[in-house]
């Protein structure tokens, strides 16, 4: 389908790099974005596999790692700091907590949105879609309606656009976890290791340097699914105030720094939806099937996700054809992607002082013997098409 037109609907990764694959062949790419401007929010994401193969076809694997983290490892500590157990950073494409291309989230969307060319309307979102014969209308929150050949939805997680043209198909499994992420001040003697601290209750705090002079601090909890996600930013902080005063290690200096930073703050879960396209509209990266930041392979999947759709609309004679093979390429690669280690979240959260003295014994065990599969998803196999 050489030449057509795609209305992409969110710009993190998967958009933005959907976009620049269609523009290599021709394409005119235009991108919505619910967002006032491009989000900076969000940590370290990896980059690994079949992906890293995916940033060296777009040309940007030196880029790419020029702006890594300089992350050089994760090191499991205790309330008092010291280091329980210590997993270097790896060189291996596939396996370790810490992979060689590791990127801020922000910094890899901006990247890669310098590679494209498309249309870009921010403070935007798709009000509704009406499919016939020859196309799709839109109309929007902002601006007159338009017409595409094909609509792609990349909102992520909670992609409000899916549940209008797909209904309630798509099913979100909560993994039983809350997580924060917000920026902190550096100070002096702040390793450039990920500190990950446990505390009783299930609770974990984590402190990762980044490339721009500050540190990425996260804050996570064991709960059932209470809806905290559709608190106010202000109403959150309290919450996480309430529930890590009493967590020690950098707990203090964590919500004092909280409380001026702009809060990222999520139930964990995953996405499975039986089909990732409707007619001429599909979907891609996490709205299509988020495997959760615990699988370490979100943006993975959406880079090659993108890749798999962008080279398959390019060659195929229809959307039809182009989404079906999209669907049968990745599928076994997504369903191994999101298995996550049994016990998941749980197994790496105790409740219990014992359970956290077990775990820190345990993963000093795994650091000794050099096993890092304990933490990374065997999603490492894929196959990338070479698409002209
Ligand atoms: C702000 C932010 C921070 C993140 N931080 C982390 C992190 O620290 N660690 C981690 O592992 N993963 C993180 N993620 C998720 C990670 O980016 C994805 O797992 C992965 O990169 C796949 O990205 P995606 O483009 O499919 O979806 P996402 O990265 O989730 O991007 C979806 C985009 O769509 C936009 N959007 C949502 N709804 C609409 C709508 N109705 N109309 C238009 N636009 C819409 C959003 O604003 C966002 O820009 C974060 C995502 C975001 C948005």
């Amino acid at each position: 389908m050489p030449g057509r037109t795609v209305l992409i609907s969110g710009a993190s990764v998967a958009g933005p790099a959907l976009a620049y694959w269609l523009e290599a062949a021709g394409w005119q790419a235009t991108i919505v974005e619910r967002a006032a401007e491009l989000r900076s929010e969000g940590q370290n994401i990896d980059i690994r596999g079949a992906a890293r193969e995916v940033v060296r076809r777009m040309g940007l694997e030196d880029t790419i790692r020029a702006a890594g983290t300089g992350e050089e490892g994760t090191r499991i500590v205790d309330a008092g700091g010291r280091t329980r157990a210590s997993f270097p950073a790896t060189r291996s494409d596939t396996a370790g907590a810490t992979a060689e291309l590791e990127i801020l989230r922000g910094e890899l969307s901006r990247i890669v949105v310098a590679q494209t060319s498309a249309e870009y309307l921010f403070g935007t979102t798709i009000t509704a879609v009406h499919e016939d014969e020859d196309g799709v209308a839109v109309s929007f929150t902002d601006g007159p309606d338009r017409r595409f050949d094909v609509v792609v939805l990349a909102e992520g997680m909670r992609s409000r656009t899916r549940t209008q043209v797909f209904g309630t198909e798509a099913r979100i499994r909560h993994l039983g976890m809350y997580t924060s992420y917000f920026t902190i001040p550096k100070k002096p003697g702040d390793p450039d290791w990920w500190q990950w601290y446990n505390a009783v209750g299930g609770r974990n705090l984590g402190l990762r340097p980044d490339n721009l002079g500050t540190m990425r601090a996260t804050l996570s909890f064991l709960s059932p699914p209470r809806g905290y996600e559709d608190l106010g930013q202000d109403e959150q902080k309290q919450l996480l105030h309430r529930v890590f005063r009493d967590a020690g290690w950098e707990a203090p200096r964590m919500l004092a720094a909280m409380d001026d930073a702009e809060l990222y703050f999520e139930n964990l879960g995953q996405v499975f939806a039986p089909t990732w396209h409707r007619g001429r509209i599909a979907l891609l990266g996490d709205a299509a099937y988020c495997a959760s930041p615990l699988s370490g392979m979100g943006t993975s999947l959406a880079l090659v996700g993108a890749y798999v759709l962008g080279g398959e609309l390019s060659r195929a004679t229809s959307h039809r054809e182009a989404f079906a093979n999209y669907e049968r390429l990745m599928r076994p690669y997504v369903d191994k992607a999101q298995k996550l280690i049994p016990g998941g979240p749980r197994l790496a959260n105790p409740k219990s002082r014992l359970g956290i003295k077990v775990l820190q014994t345990t993963m000093g065990v795994a650091a000794r013997i050099g096993s890092l599969s304990l933490l990374t998803p065997p999603a490492d196999k894929f196959e990338l098409p070479t698409y002209s």
